[in-house]
């Protein structure tokens, strides 16, 4: 059973849909994204796996999907895939059938370098040819890029004018909550035009409760906490923020039999494998319990 932070009460979701009026609530779908890398190209193993080795390691990626395109169409969702370019030219059938199911096909950058470690002209070249990559193979239009590891931040001012340059029409690339990885705790929770280019932000879910901001998008705070917690707090976008919520998810967190990488710190090796063999039937409730689509429809009115 969940229990929320000292301090703050915990209130039943029917409690928090009782006390909003019906018509100020989201009753919208919200946004269902997946990250298509595999389990070696995450950011916190930069440092124990080599990239020019990349291609040594067993994929894993191609069953992964398999199994969830396959939850998607059981609960008959559908997605935003945001797609390594490296992924996409090894497994061109994959990013095709994809697209075929209905799905909507956007940029993860070409092989998970942090905008926040390139210049300008470096993540120009990347985006580009991502986007380059991911059009030719699906034959379908890429509007949206998500950064690798929510790594768009102050230091990379550039980075939504070149985004807009090169054809992107929205970003989803901030995770607002603080973290020693990544985060823009001071970012705005929900969508914002960044720039002169106009180009709107769509940061991924978090929840804010007695001043403090929480993480509930996904990823391995998904695995870590109880799924009544997720619930929750998407009920509370939606209802209270009247929002639509944004949640993430990689194939490697279904995968409870992945090759571990070893010499990993302690917190790394944490968070990777953290209540893997669960996740899977995690996602089953949460595509259940609420209405899901693409970015692009769920925030029509913005992109
Ligand atoms: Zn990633």
């Amino acid at each position: 059973m969940w229990h929320p932070p000292s301090g703050i009460r915990k209130v039943p979701v029917t409690e928090l849909e009782s006390n909003v009026n019906p018509e100020d609530r989201y009753s919208g779908p919200n946004a269902l994204t997946v990250d298509v890398e595999d389990y070696f190209q995450v950011s916190a193993f930069a440092p124990y796996v080599d990239r020019n080795r990349w291609s040594t390691h067993e994929v894993r990626v191609e069953k992964n999907m398999d199994r969830i395109l396959e939850l998607f169409s059981h609960a008959g969702v559908t997605g935003t895939f945001f797609f390594l370019g490296w992924i996409a030219e090894r497994f061109p059938a994959m990013l095709r059938r994809v697209a075929e199911q209905g799905h909507e096909i956007a940029s993860h950058g070409y092989d998970h370098v942090q905008v926040c470690s390139q210049d300008e002209q470096a993540f120009r070249q990347d985006v580009e040819r991502t986007r380059r990559v991911l059009e030719d193979i699906s034959g379908v239009s890429v509007h949206g890029y998500r950064a690798a590891s929510f790594s768009i931040g102050p230091e990379t001012p550039w980075a939504y004018d070149v985004l807009a340059e090169t054809g992107h029409t929205y970003s989803s690339s901030i995770n607002p909550i603080r973290h020693d990885r990544y985060g823009a705790r001071e970012a705005p929770r929900f969508p914002h035009n960044k720039d002169s280019a106009g180009l709107p932000e769509l940061p991924v879910a978090t929840v804010e409760l007695s001043g403090m901001r929480l993480p509930c998008g996904g990823g391995g705070f998904f695995r870590l906490l109880p799924y009544a917690w997720s619930k929750w707090c998407i009920h509370r976008i939606n209802n209270v923020d009247r929002q639509p919520a944004i949640f993430y998810f990689h194939p490697w967190e279904i995968d409870d039999a992945q090759p571990k990488i070893t010499g990993l710190d302690a917190r790394s090796k944490f968070r990777h494998y953290v209540n893997l063999k669960h996740t899977e039937k995690k996602l089953g409730r949460l595509l259940q319990d609420f209405s899901w689509t693409t970015v692009k429809d769920a925030f029509k009115g913005v992109i």
